[in-house]
């Protein structure tokens, strides 16, 4: 028995399961053919944001950003790093707050750049305020 895990598409949003083993593997997306990991964050926004946090069985790791916040951009390539390192094991991604208000005001994110965990659908972990690559890669293996 392989034990498979569902992996959400970052381009098509569909829904793959993946064996375990072929996830560092360079697995595609059967639906659009697209590679399910590009070492690079996901971006996601509020029409895509709730099946990738329902249905992904690898812990979602979302940067909550926007485009005027120097900070946030300051980060950016931290967390794009941060990306490289820890796929195929998390996922990723980015959530521009000024595109996405609503996901901001539901998850009550006060001030930005805000990275927070989320596994089985829930959050688990938030940190307020820009990091370096190995923080947020420490930060992330020791919430999750
Ligand atoms: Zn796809």
């Amino acid at each position: 028995m392989t034990n498979s895990l569902h992996v959400v598409c970052p381009h098509c949003h569909a829904v793959n399961r993946v064996p375990e083993e072929r996830l560092a593997d360079g697995a595609i997306c059967g639906k659009c053919n697209a590679p399910l990991f590009s070492a690079h964050p996901a971006e996601l926004d509020e029409t895509n944001f709730d099946k990738h946090v329902a249905k992904s069985d690898l812990p979602i790791v979302v940067d909550f950003w926007a485009p005027w916040c120097g900070p946030c951009r300051s980060m950016a390539p931290s967390f794009a790093e941060a990306a490289r390192q820890l796929e195929p094991h998390y996922r990723l991604v980015k959530v521009n707050t000024e595109q996405s208000q609503n996901l901001a005001a539901r998850f009550n994110i006060r001030s930005i750049p805000t990275i927070a965990i989320f596994k089985n659908g829930s959050e688990v972990a938030r940190q307020a305020g820009a990091m370096d690559t190995g923080s947020i890669v420490r930060w992330i293996k020791s919430n999750s």
